[in-house]
């Protein structure tokens, strides 16, 4: 099968989160499988090109429609772990894609919606399979194909990875493209997430629980009735995660490499980590949360289970990047009231290379997620034997099971987080084999990329 990403991400020259390990994990598991991928992607200015191979420019003069004008940009072909990339390089005057960041700039809207209407004009050439859409940056390409190329054979699938974000704009962004369609208005404006819905071939999220989660529940606002009446070409796959990069017995990152028989090379692991932060020799677990600190994934939680660490003799470190100023803040005055401890460490930043370090050489992983699409990042600790403790909620709900592989609370608040904290302790403390059980259950499961693309291909299949 030929089939075409079109995405505003892709790890690990641009990731801002899961989408960008999506791309890469499920392009290469696709590839593995003896199909013909490829991805589009701006041309960012903050890409590291140290990353991609054999770079060249396939098209010097691509043009496409925007704003009713002719635009002319260059194509760039290049190799991301084997994965054929094709680089859109805008020269508009406004700079859209050399911002020193991926989202974030006052025209996003306008940004992708650019991208949008370039890339379905290079994909839609190549008379592809499959055209797979993501989240709402690209969601408008579904519409396109079926307005302006009706006899074309291509089928679009979207994913939305996270219905937070919605693409919400106004009437004047989409003329940009000549798509002010009014079945695309919800509440007071034009949803590029609804646009999406209505007219991909097939819509997927990122976890069945999820997917059942907006279908029946008020977290998908307005878009509840829309879901509902396109389930029948709605699904969820839970996410994989790359085997090759996640591979604790390969991880270039650390000081020791190990299997769940060798497990006393993750407490050597352990050992250089805690050295490394200053951290003391101590009884009880070192805990983690490797996470973006926005409301989603449940600072006030997170907080709380950092000081319920240190009533229990724990160790706790922090990997986090605030995107607001006010988190920044607020975790920076945590960090400044542990200064000196040896028993907390906090990273306020985004950094891959120490995230793999602090995935191997912890023992418990926190993620209290208000609502969680799917979540990688539970998935990688078990990977690594660190087991996880989450809260029920979206994709944690179909990979953590409390007592098989990990601890699970209920309701978003600190008591019910303190019961699951309180629970692990106890079995650190008191019960080191059923410790042991949940860990190696965990790193037995398979988490890879194998299934969901075995499982998007069913759908690719359907469809054509
Ligand atoms: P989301 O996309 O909502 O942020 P996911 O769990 O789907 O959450 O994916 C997050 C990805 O980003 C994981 O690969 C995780 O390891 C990584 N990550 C998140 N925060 C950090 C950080 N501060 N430093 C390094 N990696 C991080």
């Amino acid at each position: 099968m030929e089939i075409i990403h079109i995405s505003a991400e892709l790890a690990p020259i641009a990731k801002v989160g899961g989408l960008a390990d999506v791309l890469h994990g499920l392009s290469r598991s696709l590839i593995e499988k003896g199909h013909r991928v490829k991805i589009i992607l701006p041309k960012y200015d903050l890409l590291d090109l140290s990353g991609v191979q054999d770079l060249e420019i396939v098209d010097s003069a691509h043009s496409f429609l925007f704003e009713g004008v002719e635009c002319q940009s260059t194509l760039w072909l290049g190799r991301v772990d084997g994965i054929d990339v094709i680089f859109f390089e805008s020269h508009d005057s406004r700079n859209f894609f050399n911002r020193d960041r991926v989202y974030g700039c006052h025209d996003d809207i306008s940004r992708f919606l650019y991208f949008s209407a370039a890339a379905l004009e290079y994909a839609i050439k190549q008379s592809c399979d499959i055209i797979h859409i993501h989240d709402w940056h690209t969601a408008i390409i579904a519409s396109l194909i079926k307005k302006h190329y009706p006899e074309s054979h291509t089928k679009t699938v979207f994913t939305i990875h996270n219905f937070a974000y919605q693409g919400v704009c106004v009437k004047e962004d989409l003329k940009k493209i000549d798509d002010a369609d009014p079945s695309f208005i919800e509440g007071d404006y034009y949803n590029l997430i609804k646009c999406g819905i209505i007219y991909a071939d097939h819509v997927t999220t990122v976890s069945p629980s999820y997917a059942h989660e907006l279908l029946n529940s008020p977290i998908s606002g307005g878009l509840q009735q829309t879901l509902q009446k396109y389930a029948y070409k709605f699904s969820g796959i839970v996410n994989g995660i790359d085997y090759h990069y996640w591979n604790p017995q390969k991880d270039p990152f650390l000081p020791a490499n190990y299997s769940s028989t060798s497990l006393e090379k993750k407490e050597e692991v352990k050992k250089r980590l805690k050295k490394q932060f200053s951290l003391c020799d101590c009884q009880g677990p070192l805990v983690c949360a490797i996470t973006r600190l926005v409301h989603q994934k449940g600072p006030e939680l997170i907080k709380a289970a950092i000081l319920r660490t240190v009533e229990w003799g724990g160790q706790f470190i922090l990997v986090g990047s605030a995107l607001d100023d006010e988190t920044m803040r607020h975790f920076l005055n945590l960090k400044e009231a542990f200064k000196g401890s040896h028993y907390i460490h906090f990273e306020l930043t985004y950094n891959e290379p120490l995230s793999h370090l602090v995935f191997a050489g912890s023992d418990l992983f926190i993620i209290p997620s208000i609502f969680e699409p799917c979540g990688l990042t539970q998935l990688i600790a078990m990977r690594y034997g660190t087991i996880p403790l989450a809260r029920e909620t979206g994709g944690l709900i179909d990979t953590v099971i409390d007592g098989k592989n990990g601890f699970t609370f209920g309701p978003p608040v600190i008591e019910a987080l303190h019961g699951a904290l309180d629970r692990a302790f106890e079995t650190w403390y008191k019960a080191p084999q059923e410790w042991e059980r949940l860990q190696s259950t965990g790193m037995a499961m398979d988490f890879s990329w194998n299934k969901p693309a075995n499982a998007y291909l069913n759908i690719y299949n359907q469809l054509i």
